[in-house]
């Protein structure tokens, strides 16, 4: 049945569950609450809801639950739980599972809300919470003890493009009994299957590529059904950031073209670093699959394709990198990735602004860096586009 399905069956077909009238697109069950035939029912199903048994929404509704069902199938995790937006998850994931005392190792390229949780909210509530460079094992090794209960990491930072080891930092964290959480947006599902390679709790923003046309806000945490079921479930309904089910029909369209979008979208961003590498007005080209990216050989053996964001340090720091952004006509200057439309970011001006200079140089964000998400346009139009505003400067 569905696992058994490949991948772009699953996304088109799993999780559907259709009312009595046999529609073919999902429903969206706009509902907030439920009607019991009887009181008794009631109560049955207050003591234990069955499969097809909602209660409220806050809790769960049928077209949220076909979203949480399809991505879990794709990633193969035995559950999932919808969220109203990425950060919702990564919150949700992390405040569910730790308690005072507790000690968090984190890879310190982070998108800077998640920084935010690890930083200023965790530590609120008395857990420690340490940082290493993501690609340095011996730093790992040396930062994990025994109170350590989670280990966080983007599998391809934000805006560096650094790719972290899954599999042997997962080996680290397991040794001391520490969950793997990864937060998995740049990688996608598509291109890296981290529960095989070690992760125990992946997270995605469902606003960047399963949306993929930049519509709605939202995330999904995926992992076994006890995690899921007894500690992130508790917590999610009675705190709140529940996924929409208007937003959780918005994700299942999307999911249906996910795997044509990733692949166009992918191809075209190794097309893009390939015709732009060695550009005089280019300093660096960083992608993944660029055979000069420090982490080439572990990006090939982790992940099927290099994934659909590349990085350029443009000549002339941030007078150079704003030029290059000003002169683009189709790629859009914006801060959303994984969308259908490609999107050009300053990350120093913008997204990682509040850092100070010092923290952006530690990170690797020069002033004349930029972020492009390639989007599904054409691709020779999109490397005309950027060999035009390169010429320009
Ligand atoms: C966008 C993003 C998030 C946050 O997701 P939202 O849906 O905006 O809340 C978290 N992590 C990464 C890597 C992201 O790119």
């Amino acid at each position: 049945m569905t696992k058994d399905w490949n991948t772009r069956t699953k996304l088109v077909h799993a999780g559907t569950r259709r009312s009595q009238y046999g529609e073919v697109s999902e429903a969206i069950f706009m509902t907030q609450g439920f009607v019991y035939d009887t009181a008794e029912a009631a109560e049955a199903r207050f003591l234990e809801a069955g499969e097809d048994e909602f209660i409220y929404a806050r809790y769960g509704n049928p077209t949220v639950r076909m979203f949480e069902e399809r991505i879990a199938a794709l990633e193969g995790a035995e559950d999932a739980f919808a969220t109203a937006s990425g950060m919702a998850a990564v919150n949700g994931a992390l405040t569910s599972m730790l308690k005072a005392g507790d000690h968090v190792v984190s890879a310190r390229a982070l998108f800077g809300s998640c920084l935010y949780i690890l930083e200023d909210v965790l530590t609120r509530f008395g857990v420690t919470v340490d940082f290493v460079d993501g690609t340095d094992l011996d730093a790992w090794k040396a930062a994990v003890r025994s109170e350590t209960k989670a280990v966080f990491l983007e599998s391809i930072s934000n805006p560096t493009l650094e790719v972290i080891d899954l599999k042997a930092v997962s080996q680290i964290a397991h040794a001391v009994g520490a969950l793997v959480v990864v937060d998995n947006v740049f990688a996608t599902p598509i291109f890296q299957r981290s529960l095989e390679l070690g992760a125990d709790v992946v997270i995605y923003s469902a606003t960047k590529h399963i949306d993929g046309q930049g519509r709605a806000l939202g995330g999904v945490i995926l992992g076994r059904r006890e995690f899921i079921r007894k500690t992130v479930e508790p917590y999610l309904k009675h705190t709140g950031a529940a996924m929409s089910p208007f937003t959780a029909w918005i994700m299942l369209k999307g999911l249906e073209t996910m795997d044509l979008r990733c692949r166009a979208q992918a191809a075209s961003a190794l097309a893009i670093a390939e015709a732009v590498a060695g550009h005089p007005n280019v300093e660096q080209a960083i992608y993944p699959f660029l055979p000069d990216h420090p982490q080439n050989a572990l990006a090939r053996a982790q992940m099927d394709k290099g994934g659909t964001v590349l990085s350029l340090v443009i000549k002339g720091g941030q007078g150079g990198a704003f030029k290059f952004l000003n002169a683009l006509e189709i790629i859009v200057i914006s801060n959303n990735l994984g969308d259908a439309k490609s999107i050009v970011t300053h990350p120093a001006t913008t997204t990682h602004q509040r850092l100070t200079p010092e923290k952006r140089a530690s990170l690797g964000i020069s002033d004349g860096l930029v972020r492009i998400s390639v989007g599904i346009e054409d691709t020779e139009d999109l490397i005309g586009d950027i060999l035009a505003a390169l010429e320009n400067l």
